[in-house]
């Protein structure tokens, strides 16, 4: 493999977060990676294909075929222990070695006797899971088998690399708007109907901030802009960038009151921001907050009364929160 790094096998805190970083565990499938997988199925001759990725308690597929799951214990998973070493893991017939002899996976559906596996290891050196086939017959893997299977390791990493990057703003890190719009869907059709709020914040008079100082400088405020507001926001809410100089947070479990606040709190914290680029110069945003109600029919909707919102608080003065 290509990778530079080398392995951090013991960091599993690290080797989470580095897992988490690609936003990918409980995701739809996406083509890319079925595409691979079936590649790898044929080219392999293998019954089952499997991209594992290995959360702290679970193994969850982003990719599988030839049986039907999308997930396993850790404490069961072959892929666990591939993710130990940078070298593939080869079982040539399960019920002969004492690791897998009595695993489940082995005794039980889907009969596994033969596995190879490589890990998928980021570029920062964390194997965050693994490319794996399974056979319900004793197999010798080749030492052809393997390199073309680590070639395809290598092409799963890239992908979820591309994938990364491309739902992220290049200038501001924050999602790009429409990777915020996908998710803000999927947030709005769970059943449950839960709390949240919506809030579209738009810098004040951002083109004076242009013109006195250049556009070069004008960027350096909206990356400024952007992670204060991504400073303040919690794990579970989201950012994305929603054009120019406007952002979109998604706050999830929060009631209106809670909101409110925390707009309010966004709110201060940007016009408490002092750029030296901006020769001490007050940068402040106005923002339009909605509240999810039952009455909302679709987010095109929920976003029209946090873009309501927002035109009220500019027109009242702006560097202020108004609420729908
Ligand atoms: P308002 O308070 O009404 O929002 O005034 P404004 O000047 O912020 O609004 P306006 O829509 O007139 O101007 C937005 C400016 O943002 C104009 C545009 O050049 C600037 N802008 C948009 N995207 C970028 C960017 O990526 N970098 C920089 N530096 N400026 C940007
Ligand atoms: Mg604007
Ligand atoms: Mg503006």
């Amino acid at each position: 493999m290509t990778f530079t790094a080398k392995l951090k096998s013991n960091d599993e805190h690290g080797r989470l977060a580095a897992l988490k970083r690609y936003q990918i565990l409980d995701t739809a499938p996406e083509v890319e990676f079925e595409d691979i997988i079936s590649l790898v199925k044929t080219v392999l001759n293998a019954p089952i294909v499997a991209i594992s990725l290995i959360d702290s308690d679970r193994q969850w597929f982003k990719a599988i075929s030839g049986v039907d799951a999308s997930e396993t214990p850790r404490s069961i998973a072959f892929c666990d222990h591939t993710i130990r070493h940078d070298i593939p893991l080869k079982v040539e017939d399960a019920t002969r070695d004492p690791r897998f002899a009595n695993n489940p996976l082995v005794t039980g559906a889907p009969g596994v006797r033969c596995y190879l596996g490589v890990p998928l290891q980021s570029p920062d050196g964390y194997n965050i899971g693994s490319l794996c086939v399974l056979g319900d017959t004793p197999r010798v893997f080749t030492d052809e088998e393997v390199t073309v299977l680590q070639s395809f390791a290598s092409v799963i990493v890239s992908q979820m690399e591309l994938r990364l990057v491309s739902r992220h703003d290049v200038l501001t890190g924050v999602l790009t708007r429409s990777a915020f719009e996908v998710r803000l869907k999927a947030e709005f059709d769970k059943p449950e109907n839960a709390p949240a709020a919506l809030l579209l914040l738009d810098i004040d008079h951002f083109k004076s901030i242009n013109d006195s100082f250049g556009h070069a400088t004008g960027d350096v405020a909206l990356r400024a802009v952007g992670k204060t507001l991504q400073d303040n926001l919690r794990d579970t809410d989201m950012i994305g960038r929603y054009g120019g100089e406007e952002f979109l947070i998604l706050l999830r479990n929060v009631t209106p009151e809670d909101a409110l606040a925390k707009s309010e709190r966004l709110r201060r914290s940007v016009s408490q921001l002092r750029l030296k680029e901006l020769a001490g110069r007050k940068l402040t945003i106005s923002i339009g907050l909605a509240c999810r109600t039952d009455t909302l029919a679709s987010i095109d909707e929920w976003m029209r009364r946090a873009d309501k919102s927002l035109y009220d608080a500019k027109n009242a003065g702006r560097n202020q929160v108004v609420a729908a």
